[in-house]
């Protein structure tokens, strides 16, 4: 079921409205994918880790901030209002805005989070001669790796080696991410620069959607924020 329903109601028809479809299509993809690994792997991250968002602030390509404010006004409105006027709740200038310290999953908007997110830990790459390769994350306690049976380390393994180990290869994140790079502009964004002016953008749109504005896909004038 989709995770932004209702605004993409309110949307459809404008400039945005295909790109939040594909980009919905491609998480359900990696979730899908990724439950395969899972389930045959059954290799986790550790409980309550989020090592990987400390310290670390990701760069957006335009459908990821897009998802993400559109995601903010359907699930969480207050916040997104918040974001809007650039107050981001957990920001402590160290780390993700979005990273909620005192929640044991950390990610405050873990159903809206971009590519990266979802793949750290969950996925394998191209290695200099172009095979398919996977290795732990960096983060990961090196003693539990140890006690994996096989025992693992912190190396790249093959593509057969990891099939022999975990007896599943994870998703290949350049699958996702080259395919919709392809489609946006190549420019990137950090999230505390993109999200509040992207969340109005989707504010004014559906603004004017509801009020049938023929032309929903010119650009906000600077009207305040307004709850969708
Ligand atoms: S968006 Fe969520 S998962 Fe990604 S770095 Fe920020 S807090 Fe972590």
């Amino acid at each position: 079921m989709s995770q932004i329903a209702g605004v993409l109601e309110k949307l459809e028809g404008t400039s945005v409205y295909e790109t939040l479809v594909q980009m919905e299509a491609a998480y359900e993809r990696i979730a899908c994918e990724q439950k395969q690994w899972y389930d045959a792997a059954k290799f986790y991250c550790p409980e309550g880790c989020g090592s990987c968002c400390e310290g670390f602030e990701p760069d957006l390509m335009e459908g990821e901030f897009l998802y993400m404010a559109a995601w903010l006004i359907e699930n969480q409105n207050d916040i997104a209002l918040q974001i809007a006027q650039n107050k981001f709740p957990f920001d402590n200038g160290k780390t993700c805005p979005l990273f909620n310290p005192a929640s044991p999953y950390h990610c405050s908007i873990y159903n809206g989070r971009p590519f990266i997110c979802r793949l750290f830990g969950a996925s394998s790459f191209r290695s200099r001669n172009g095979d398919k390769t996977w290795r732990p994350c960096k983060f990961y306690p090196d003693d539990i790796l140890a006690a994996h049976k096989p025992p693992l380390a912190k190396r790249q393994y093959s593509e057969s080696e990891t099939l022999q180990v975990l007896g599943a290869v994870p998703p290949l994140m350049s699958d996702f991410t080259e395919s919709i790079a392809a489609s946006a502009s190549g420019e990137t964004e950090l999230i505390r620069d993109i999200l509040p002016p992207t969340i109005r953008r989707l504010l004014w749109l559906i603004n004017m959607n509801d009020n049938g504005n023929d032309n929903p896909n010119g650009s906000p004038s600077g009207a305040p924020p307004m709850a969708a």
